[in-house]
């Protein structure tokens, strides 16, 4: 920049725009004062360009406006200072602008387009629409070889604005100017942003990365990829945020993607400290009013001021849909659907063509349990745009989820694949008849309408009805209130875990929302749930093991309880999330045990008041820094009383080599009670089938470590031995205490019906099928043990039930099965007995059996219509 007239920020803060204006040219000028002059705007576009990614708005307007009064040359000081003023919120002044630069660059497409640009952001529709008939104008007369890559964007962008299909102006504008001038940044941020206006956030992040490559700092980029990344990836996003936030202090769109961040934690202080700046820079942001709407609605419980806030937003354009989808948006992000629908039918009513507002409104809608609504709404936004890929998805949601099942009671609308009804709904229903019970009574709720619950056999259908995007894998269930979404247990996704119990945990869910109106930390939500979970089957929710003792004992790791909401909503891993949950659960354990269950209802019912969760606990328990420091203190103790008397040290790499059985074997002589040796050497003994050296060291961590159960436990290895050895008994034994302890142990309770089962101990396989489909309720085998169970225990009610999920199934002997179910449906329903005998014979014509069958039940009278058999579940 050596030479310009201005290269410096020291420099031009001394300018003085007095000084300018006296260099102002005089006209005519002169073909040498006209070189002059383009000499000087070459050297200090650049500049110019620094100084506004450094956020010196105000100064960039000034200057650019001082430029254009002297008359220099560049079309780009118009741009500058159309763009300054619309970050200023400077309307008047912009529209005046916009008018001027037409007129003066009356062929400049990049012009032209920001004009247009900037006026319909502040909805002065009439006059954008001019200057797009104006490019329109200028397109015509422009021969595509003298266009630059810069113009193709321009006219990308205005056939855009223009309703055009974007995949045709990508073909005919954007690509090409990609291929013209490969490190164009426009073309990259109008792909991006076109991407992100499609919810197409993947390809957003592609081009916007792609920018970035030719423009490594580039905040226009950075802040286009910190959008794409906002709801899959926080960290990254919020990295973004701060790499722009260091180049320019005031970049008002960083601010407010922070501020929603940080909203969306319910880090509600530090989202008011971000607003800040942006409504420093322009006093009535629109969305930054918005966003302090929302934060008088979720942080202060005054609707009052929420309503001022939002006033404030609409000063500059009364009309502005942006206010309310922002605050709908976020509200929806906080759980308060209801309000959210609200704001987001506002902004409808506001521009009734808004896609954005629609397709949030859709979201709001689906959480409501407004699925009929929400389907109409996804509708109109395909319909107003075929590449909407969010509505797309929803689109294709909806015709899958016509051929699901729906069940209706007074209290539950199930919804599922009619092979997931057959199998599992009578369960599901039963299960959530009971957790209503137990649950409405405990939290004193009257839940005077049905509540939504679905189950989805793909993880991408779930995530659609469940986040809006693909993503979200591992989540089993969801629950918004009056509405769970769960992955269905046949379905990959759902990863072996015990249906039942994430089901119990999403319904109590549905009542812990209910009672404090959606006014609930995440934490405390989720505490309950898993509480909940453990006190309706010990072996659901969740129990202290190595890796949460670690993470207790950890300082850095444990969270105080007046901050476990940051826990879950910015995690550093998935183990962290996992123990956040864990620690949640502890911390309403705790509060229950100490306080009581009429302290901890009455902190309910400040949620539901509007009171937050610190205050309300100081109002009930005692002051939040010794409810703090009493918790973490209880948590250290619970940790040390896991494996109190085990050696937790794990030698250095290169004290003990793990690859080395020799070194490992000689530490644990030295070491007997050394946790980590203990169970590397015994699941190398198990893997090389040395049994009884094996069983000795499995025997010393159950002695070591007795509530530890899972895969690395010793109950699991010695099982494993017992089996090598074939005592059975033994293996039982073992495989019962692991199943004690964890309701997700399928391995353990498959085996279990199985040695149960050769050794005719039917009560134990009535026991444990139950609990094994509870995992994996498409099983075969579990059903047959079942029936052959139930009917040697004469419950012939559990016996049908049985054999009639395996005739779903598929049965491996279907004549068995049909001649069976005939059997025992002969005194109760004689017709099914009678078709199942048929289904039997007409599989094996000669089944003398069958025939035997057949004459007794042709012999016996004819009975009165007998009634419809709906056997229960064991
Ligand atoms: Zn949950």
């Amino acid at each position: 920049m050596a030479g310009a007239f201005w290269s410096t920020q020291a420099h031009l803060a001394g300018l003085s725009l007095a000084a300018c204006a006296s260099l102002v040219l005089i006209r005519p000028v002169s073909a040498q004062e006209l070189d002059v002059a383009r000499v000087f705007d070459e050297r200090n576009i650049e500049p110019m360009r620094e100084l506004y990614q450094q956020g010196e708005y105000e100064r960039v307007a000034e200057i650019a406006k001082v430029f254009i009064e002297r008359g220099q040359p560049s079309p780009e000081w118009w741009i500058f200072r159309l763009k300054a003023c619309h970050d200023l919120g400077r309307v008047d002044e912009l529209v005046q602008a916009a008018n001027e630069a037409a007129q003066r660059h009356a062929k400049e497409l990049p012009v032209l387009i920001t004009c247009h640009e900037v006026l319909t952001a502040w909805g002065k529709k009439e006059e954008a629409a001019k200057i797009l008939q104006q490019i329109n104008t200028v397109a015509k007369g422009k021969p595509t070889s003298q266009r630059t890559a810069r113009d193709m964007v321009a006219l990308g962008r205005a056939a855009l604005a223009a309703g055009a299909d974007p995949q045709k102006v990508i073909q005919q504008f954007l690509d090409p100017a990609k291929k013209k001038e490969a490190k164009l940044k426009d073309t990259y941020l109008a792909l991006g942003e076109l991407a992100l206006a499609k919810s197409d956030y993947a390809r957003a992040a592609n081009e916007f990365r792609d920018g970035l490559k030719h423009h490594d700092a580039d905040p226009d980029l950075r802040y286009g990829l910190a959008r794409a990344f906002q709801s899959s990836d926080r960290k990254k996003s919020m990295e973004l945020v701060e790499q722009i936030l260091q180049g320019n202090a005031l970049h008002p769109g960083a601010h407010l993607l922070k501020a929603e961040h940080h909203i969306n934690a319910e880090e509600y202080d530090e989202a008011r400290l971000a607003l800040e700046p942006a409504i420093e820079v322009n006093s009535n942001h629109p969305e930054g009013w918005g966003l302090r709407a929302v934060l008088s609605i979720l942080q202060d419980n005054k609707p009052k001021d929420a309503e001022e806030a939002r006033k404030q937003g609409l000063k500059l354009w009364a009309q502005n849909p942006a206010v309310d989808i922002i605050i709908g948006r976020s509200l929806s992000r906080g759980y308060r659907f209801k309000e959210a629908e609200e704001h987001l039918r506002e902004a409808l009513k506001l521009d009734p063509q808004s896609l954005s507002a629609k397709v949030h409104l859709c979201q709001a809608l689906f959480r409501l349990g407004k699925e009929d609504e929400a389907w109409k709404v996804a509708k109109e936004v395909r319909d107003a745009d075929g590449y909407n890929v969010q509505a797309y998805n929803i689109g294709l949601l909806e015709a899958e989820m016509k051929g699901f099942k729906v069940r209706e009671t007074p209290d539950f609308v199930l919804k599922l694949p009619a092979k997931d009804d057959a199998v599992y709904g009578d369960r599901a229903l039963e299960l959530l008849t009971e957790a209503k019970q137990v649950l409405c009574a405990k939290y004193g709720l009257t839940l005077d309408h049905p509540v939504l619950v679905e189950f989805f056999p793909s993880q991408q259908d779930f995530a659609i009805r469940t986040f809006g995007n693909l993503g979200g894998q591992g989540i089993l269930g969801a629950c918004f209130g009056s509405v769970v979404t769960m992955n269905s247990p046949q379905g990959v996704a759902s990863n072996r875990s015990n249906w039942e119990g994430t089901l119990w945990h999403e319904f109590c869910h549905v009542v812990t929302l209910t009672v404090t109106h959606n006014r609930m930390p995440r934490w405390l939500s989720e505490g309950i749930s898993v509480y909940e979970e453990s006190k309706r089957d010990p072996s659901w929710g969740m129990r202290m093991n190595a890796s949460y003792r670690r993470m207790t004992l950890d300082e850095e790791t444990l969270t105080p309880m007046s901050k476990m909401s940051r826990a879950f909503l910015s995690p550093k891993s998935s183990e962290h999330v996992m123990f956040a949950y864990y620690e949640s659960s502890q911390a309403v354990d705790w509060l229950l045990k100490t306080y009581g269950e009429k302290k901890f209802q009455a902190v309910l019912k400040d949620l539901a008041d509007g009171r937050r969760i610190n205050e309300a606990l100081a109002r009930h328990c005692g002051k939040v820094e010794k409810l703090d420091e009493d918790f973490a203190k209880h948590m250290r103790k619970l940790a040390e009383a896991f494996a109190p008397k085990g050696d937790w040290e794990k030698p250095e790499r290169e004290e003990v080599d793990p690859r080395n059985e020799a070194a490992i074997a000689e530490y644990l002589r030295e070491h007997p009670n050394n946790l980590w040796a203990l169970e590397l050497r015994t699941r190398r003994l198990v893997a090389g089938e040395q049994w009884t050296e094996g069983l000795e060291l499995a025997k010393r961590l159950i002695e070591l470590a007795p509530d530890n159960a899972g895969e690395n436990s010793g109950y699991h290895f010695a099982a494993q031995c017992f089996r090598g050895m074939k005592q059975t008994e033994g293996e039982a034994a073992m495989l019962r205490e692991w199943a004690k302890r964890d309701g997700g142990a399928h391995e353990a309770f498959l085996r279990l019906v199985e040695l149960d089962a050769a050794a005719k101990n039917w009560k134990g396989v009535s026991e444990n099928v139950p609990k094994l489909l509870s995992i994996q309720p498409f099983l075969k085998q579990p059903y047959e043990l079942m029936a052959q169970a139930s009917e040697t225990l004469g419950n012939k009610d559990a016996a049908v039930w049985a054999l009639q999920k395996l005739i779903f199934l598929g049965p491996d002997h279907p004549v068995e099965v049909n001649f069976s179910l005939a059997r025992l449906l002969r005194e109760k329903d004689d017709a099914a007995a009678k078709r199942h005998l048929l289904d039997a014979l007409a599989e094996a014509p000669r089944f003398r059996d069958g025939h035997k069958l057949l004459l007794e039940l042709q012999s016996a009278k004819p009975a009165g219509k007998p009634p419809a058999v709906t056997p229960s579940v064991p």
